[in-house]
């Protein structure tokens, strides 16, 4: 019925969303707590609400194509030149067209253990052949990576699910020593403030995947984009469907370029709740909490907690198997205080059980 590959993928896991547990628990749906999908808790930016009222009353018209203003924009903001910018629709878009411009059928993807999992998928569907790489501590090393001869490999940095950043010196490293097209998922990259996005213009085989999702706090609207040379960004061009972005994410990702101030303040007060939230789980017997420059937390446990969680009405991410990961564990993200706190609460009643 369809290729051999599509058996073989396995379907990406969103894990559980709101609706999932008050149907399954009979909770109010208001009262889910959801830190299970790395997602900003703080509402738009007043720019924001009214960039989304005004593009309310055009969405009966396409979008330009060419979404040169939000290019324009993202240039301002990275100090990159617009030519050097494509924008899709999340990063997710970004990811699968890198993966159409640059892969052909049996070239090597290599890809770090544990990571995203949307990478297998993407670079299976275009029946590559993929090298799982784990490292130490889960700090990815430049020479461990050059044993491979690859056409691509993801780097994700800040990591998801580890939370660590992968050295610039190890990333330079690679590009000067191989052929192969780097891509850096730089998705939570605000919250550790070391972008090497304007890296493009030095190495050729560099090519940078953001999103407005995290950060910026637009999850819902489909927004992201990618920073590499002039050719690679034509590819991702050619490939790209011509309104791959709706009206109301051109709108709200614009404005929220305009509300840097509020957006800082916000990643601020995340920062700071997790580093809080993070004392307060290594207190808990049996926790282990790696250190995180993300919105989230990389949890290792004795046990299951998702489960009893899950009753509470509180999200969490069981990562428990995901390959490069050995023994319970869990991603929670970084919510409001008052989530966080249940969340705490919660736990400790969990694990003195
Ligand atoms: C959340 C996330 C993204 C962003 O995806 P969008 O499609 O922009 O929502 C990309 N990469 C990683 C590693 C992520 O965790």
């Amino acid at each position: 019925m369809y290729r051999s590959v599509i058996e073989l993928i396995n379907p990406y896991d969103p894990g559980y969303f709101p609706e999932d547990i008050s149907e399954k628990f009979g909770i109010p749906l208001k009262s889910v707590i959801q830190l299970g999908s790395n997602e900003n808790p703080y509402p738009p930016s007043h720019e924001v609400k009214r960039a989304y009222e005004t593009a309310f009353s055009m969405i009966n018209r396409y979008p330009h194509p060419s979404y040169m203003a939000l290019k324009e924009k993202i240039s301002e903001y990275l100090g990159i030149s617009s030519e050097n910018i494509a924008v899709t629709s999340g990063a997710g878009e970004a990811l699968r067209h890198i993966c159409e411009i640059v892969l052909d059928t049996m070239d090597t993807a290599v890809i770090p253990v544990p990571g995203y999992t949307l990478y297998a998928i993407l670079a299976m569907l275009r029946d590559a052949i993929i090298r799982f790489i784990e490292f130490e501590d889960y700090r990815v090393r430049a020479d461990e990576i050059l044993d491979h001869d690859f056409r691509l490999l993801f780097l994700c940095s800040p990591n998801n699910p580890t939370g660590n950043t992968v050295e610039w010196k190890e990333i330079r490293k690679i590009l000067e020593n191989s052929d192969g097209i780097v891509v850096v998922d730089e998705a939570y990259v605000e919250f550790a403030g070391k972008s090497i996005a304007k890296r493009v213009e030095e190495y050729e085989n560099l090519i940078v995947v953001r999103s407005f999702s995290k950060f910026f706090g637009l999850a819902g609207m489909r927004v992201g984009y990618v920073v590499g040379n002039q050719r690679l960004i034509q590819g991702i061009e050619k490939v790209r469907y011509p309104f791959s972005i709706s009206y109301p994410g051109f709108m709200t990702a614009m404005a929220a370029l305009e509300s840097m101030e509020y957006y800082r303040k916000v990643a601020e007060k995340i920062i700071s709740e997790r580093d809080r939230m993070r004392k307060e789980l290594e207190e808990i017997r049996g926790f282990y909490v790696y250190p995180s420059e993300t919105n989230f937390l990389l949890v290792k446990t004795e046990m299951d907690i998702s489960t009893s969680l899950e009753k509470r009405g509180i999200i969490i991410r069981d990562i428990t198997g995901l390959m490069g990961l050995e023994g319970h564990h869990f991603r929670i993200t970084v919510g409001l205080p008052e989530e966080n706190e249940r969340l705490i609460q919660h736990l400790k009643e969990i694990s003195s059980m």
